[in-house]
């Protein structure tokens, strides 16, 4: 039984991603829980190890361990082809040869939009005759994969939020470029890494009955979720790297703000404030983590 954090190593964490992080790793170790770091790296233009150094190093220098091998969902395809067989045996699977563009007309001109979160499929290929799919194959179009949902509505409730209803929409489980996609690799590991407590950012939680709907349907444990709110700055706009913004921990040092600062703001931020994230780990519990958006300290906004 574990908790987990999982990143893609696409660039330095920032204090939204350190927080959650730390959030994370403290609910699973305030339960006794296990914790488990696993490398989203699915998109490789994206991903480096160096990004995954400096994640691994950051995460260490806040005073967060973890347990076994750190895993890298690059080199786990074989999993996640088996769901996607075993799914596909069971006739839930369909090719999709449209372009993210073609979606978004066909939403734009649509009367209505189709169910599920917002940009959800249309469901133009689901009934594509065998002659209609040659046709497109034809024309050099290489298929994505798609559920075949069934509109079902899934509700769970969620630690921090609170109750959460959502539509499960033909999610893509392969992209057209053959890379397993995020829905179906995450449900596939948390499973396999028994992975029993998900915190990470609200962000996600639109996309919470699908995986929840993925377990189901492939026969997996189903984790208890807890969606913690994203961190922002002045403007409310979601942290992120920007010019004139302090954000990493490098940017922070370069600026004369030390980790223990750091610490101090992520503990104080949750209304208890420590220097050592381990002391609050034995009284800490997520139920009581504010679902509001959380405000970059002011020292954050230090040009760096
Ligand atoms: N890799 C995702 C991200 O960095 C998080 C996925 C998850 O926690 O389920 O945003």
């Amino acid at each position: 039984m574990a908790g987990r954090f999982a990143p893609s190593p696409t660039g330095d964490l920032h204090l939204g991603n350190l927080r959650t992080a730390a959030l994370a790793w403290l609910s699973a170790r305030s339960q006794g829980l296990g914790f488990v770091v696993r490398m989203e790296d699915l998109d490789r233009h994206q991903s480096s190890r160096d990004h995954e150094l400096g994640q691994l190093r950051d995460l260490a220098a806040i005073g967060l361990d973890w347990d076994g091998p750190v895993v890298r969902q690059s080199e786990r395809f074989d999993l996640y082809e088996e769901a996607i067989s075993e799914l596909a045996g069971r006739g839930l699977v369909y090719e999709c040869y449209c372009t993210r563009r073609e979606i978004r007309e066909e939403i734009a001109a649509a009367s209505q939009a189709p169910h599920g979160p917002p940009g959800s499929y249309p469901g133009t290929c689901r009934d594509l005759s065998a002659h209609q799919r040659a046709r497109r194959r034809a024309e050099g179009r290489p298929p994505a994969l798609r559920l075949r949902s069934d509109g079902r509505e899934i509700e769970f409730v969620d630690r921090v939020v609170g109750p959460v209803r959502g539509v499960v929409d033909d999610v893509v489980l392969r992209r057209n470029d053959g890379v397993p996609a995020y829905n179906l690799a995450v449900v596939v590991d948390d499973a396999d890494q028994a992975v029993t407590e998900v915190v990470r950012g609200d962000d996600l939680v639109s996309s919470t009955p699908r995986q929840i709907r993925l377990q189901e349907l492939l026969g997996l444990p189903r984790p208890r979720y807890a969606h913690v709110p994203l961190v922002v700055d002045a403007g409310g706009e979601r942290l992120a790297k920007r010019a004139g913004m302090a954000v990493t921990l490098q940017d922070l040092d370069a600026s004369g703000v030390g980790v223990a600062e750091t610490i101090r703001w992520i503990s104080s931020s949750i209304g208890d404030e420590t220097t050592t994230l381990r002391e609050l780990a034995t009284r800490f519990d997520i139920a009581t983590i504010d679902p509001d958006p959380r405000p970059a300290p002011p020292w954050a906004a230090h040009s760096v």
